[in-house]
């Protein structure tokens, strides 16, 4: 069945998310040959909506007001619903971001539809379209259907493949208004903590460390490892919880939940609450000290040693691959 599928872009800093291109790919699939819309909100997002067109979407909807350049519940919420009273999509995908978890649930409640959220793969099956996400911390997989209302969605970031890149695609850009009033939360300034570089949701490598870095100095070789394989720095509670670092790199549980390419464990013991945010990584590297860590019963490979030995051989070794 031919479907309309909104798809929220996000933008940082005047560039898309990675994560934008995702949501094209997952609507695709949720389309079933009908038609991918892109929603960009901001105050001046219309530059973007060719990037969104070359990545699959078929058409761009922008909304572009002062009040929306910084994201709020109300701003942004308002804004969708200009657009999906004009559109009535069939299905919507958002990123399950910081962004996304926040806005899906209250749309979903103002169209008094359901929601599938941090969905890590979607697919056509037997005549549904199947949403997989995993449940109890990582330890199992559910697959979902939607039999009533809008096929809502969001996705975890770096789990669904975007399309390839076409700069010959083209599509129709157009503008909705809408009427942004009674905000109840207005950003006065945004103050950026810990978060140069890669961003850590979408990295495609993290390097992160435990309380085994033993100081804030210790995340220095950690720090130079990303750097080289082009990824973030991340952490476990425990190192936040020591001050060693901020909690905005916590990876768990109660932090962030991430599925590089690549993650490389440094000095982290491996509880359940860490492995909640990273078992799904695609390969795990554990470095430790004790042989008997819980994280090497998740590592693909295991190197038992000393980090701040281990790390900077490492980093040498892949600087000369660099060259
Ligand atoms: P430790 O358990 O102390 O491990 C340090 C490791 O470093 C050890 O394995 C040691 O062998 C190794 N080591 C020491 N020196 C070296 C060296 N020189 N070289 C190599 N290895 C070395 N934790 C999270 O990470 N994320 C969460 O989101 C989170 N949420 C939580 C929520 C709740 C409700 C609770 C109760 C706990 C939560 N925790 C979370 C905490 C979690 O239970 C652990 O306490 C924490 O993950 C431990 O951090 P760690 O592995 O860095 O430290």
């Amino acid at each position: 069945m031919a479907r309309k599928v909104l798809i929220l872009g996000e933008v940082r800093d005047q560039s898309l998310r990675n994560v934008s291109f995702e949501a094209i790919a997952a609507g695709k699939t949720v389309a079933e040959g009908g038609e991918v819309v892109a929603v960009l909100i901001g105050d001046s997002v219309s530059g973007l909506a060719q990037e969104m067109i070359q990545y699959g979407a078929d058409r761009v909807i922008t909304v572009e007001d002062e009040k929306l350049a910084a994201y709020t519940p109300d701003g942004y919420s308002q804004a969708l619903m200009a657009v999906i009273e004009e559109e009535k999509p069939e299905g919507m995908i958002f990123g399950h971001t910081a962004l996304g978890k926040d806005l899906s649930p209250k749309i979903a409640a103002k169209l008094q539809t359901g929601l599938v959220s941090d969905a890590i793969h979607v697919e056509e099956a037997g005549g549904n379209i199947v949403f997989t996400r995993p449940i109890y911390s990582g330890k199992a997989f559910e697959k979902v259907i939607v039999t009533d209302g809008v096929l809502f969605a969001t996705i975890r970031p770096n789990n669904i493949a975007p399309l390839d890149k076409d700069d010959s695609r083209s599509g129709d850009v157009s503008q909705v208004s809408a009427e942004i009033k009674d905000l109840r939360t207005i950003v006065k300034d945004v103050i950026r903590k810990a978060t140069e570089g890669v961003d850590l949701s979408e990295a495609k490598v993290i390097v992160a460390g435990g309380r085994g870095v033993k100081s804030e100095d210790g995340f220095s070789p950690l720090k130079e490892l990303a750097d080289v394989l082009g990824g973030a720095v991340g952490a476990s509670r425990g190192a936040c919880d020591a001050d060693y670092c901020d909690y905005s790199l916590q990876i768990g549980q109660t932090g962030k939940v991430v599925t590089p390419d690549l993650y490389i464990a440094c000095g982290i013991s491996g509880a359940i609450q860490h492995l909640a945010g990273m078992s799904n990584s695609k390969v795990i590297v554990a470095i430790n000290k004790d042989p008997e860590a819980n994280i090497f019963k998740v590592a693909d490979y295991g190197i038992v040693g000393d980090l701040f030995e281990v790390i900077p051989m490492l980093t040498e070794e892949f600087k000369k691959l660099k060259v």
